[in-house]
């Protein structure tokens, strides 16, 4: 099926001859937006700190790869697995947990590469190190949370940092021979078309190695979800998300893998929207309007 954007499963076979299978594994170190700041997290982040589904009960990230590897064999016979530390903040520790946890896990599995999920303000020079050490073994991506590009969004939601950090980090990683991967959230309050499409610009003209979309859920946990359960606001829905997208999708140079296009939130979290379609429907869908369009991912990139 040729889809009009870059799957990140295409992008691999294309590159290495096989997809490559993700192995998340909680690190368990919370974030600075929580502990550190004090600020009670971001306002539309869970308690969970966006932690996989698939680890469900699975204690401690040795037990987490065993599972996520056997998983990623059993039901899709992986060939390439990558470690990816996700759920809260995966930098948030000093070096020598960070790479104690690391080696540990990579000595467990042949793992193809690493990634792991952060904040632009949490890669430190010694981190950085690591990173660029590990980085000469196998490829080292960096999931960048940077939801929007605009500062008073930024501050509404209690993100802890501004644009410019995002800007530095995405530069930075890049210029250290590491594979930024940048994360979105698109239709937070206060933003419409315009500014979500002035978001993907900006981090198109940047040295971006990856991109994630998600659309904003109003989640029961999160800050958000309580002001949501007191009042009401309006939420982004599906379809008209998917028209957006469509288009963005055209600001995103063709190279660019895209890791997501949606997101996918439990359904007993979820506050608003209130209808959302199934993965593959979503991208099926998605996949109708831009082909009937004649669209295609980066056809309005610059200097495409
Ligand atoms: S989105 Fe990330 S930085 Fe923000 S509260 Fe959640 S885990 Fe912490």
């Amino acid at each position: 099926m040729d889809l009009p954007w870059l799957s990140q499963k295409a992008w691999a076979v294309e590159r290495y001859g096989h997809p490559v299978f993700r192995v998340p594994v909680d690190p368990g170190w919370g974030c600075p937006n929580r502990d550190a700041l004090g600020r009670g997290g971001c306002a539309f982040c869970a308690e969970d700190g966006g932690r996989a589904r698939q680890l469900g009960d699975a204690e401690g990230p040795e037990e987490q790869v065993r599972r996520g590897a056997a998983f990623a064999r059993e039901r899709y016979g992986a060939r390439l697995l990558q470690l990816y530390l996700q759920a809260y903040t995966a930098t948030y520790t000093d070096t020598e947990s960070l790479r104690a946890l690391v080696e540990g896990l990579l000595g467990m599995e042949r793992f193809q590469s690493l990634s792991l999920g952060t904040r632009p303000d949490c890669l430190s020079a010694a981190t950085l190190a690591l990173l660029r050490e590990w980085n000469e073994a196998r490829e080292v991506w960096v999931e960048l949370g940077v939801q929007t590009s605009h500062d008073d969004t930024l501050t509404r939601i209690g993100r802890g940092h501004s644009w410019a950090r995002s800007e530095e980090a995405i530069l930075r990683l890049d210029a250290e021979g590491l594979r930024p991967c940048v994360h979105l959230l698109c239709g937070l309050p206060g933003e419409g078309p315009d500014e979500m499409l002035e978001t993907v610009k900006r981090v198109a003209a940047l040295p971006i190695h990856g991109i994630k979309f998600h659309n904003f859920h109003v989640l029961r946990d999160a800050p958000l979800g309580r002001e949501w359960l007191k009042a009401p606001f309006e939420v982004l829905g599906e379809r008209a998300y998917l028209a957006w997208l469509a288009e963005a999708l055209r600001w995103v140079p063709a190279g660019i893998p895209v890791f997501r296009l949606v997101t996918d939130s439990p359904p007993e979290q979820r506050l608003a929207p209130p209808q959302v379609l199934k993965k593959g429907r979503f991208l099926h869908e998605l996949q109708g309007f831009m082909d009937l369009r004649g669209w295609r991912q980066g056809d309005r990139a610059i200097g495409k």
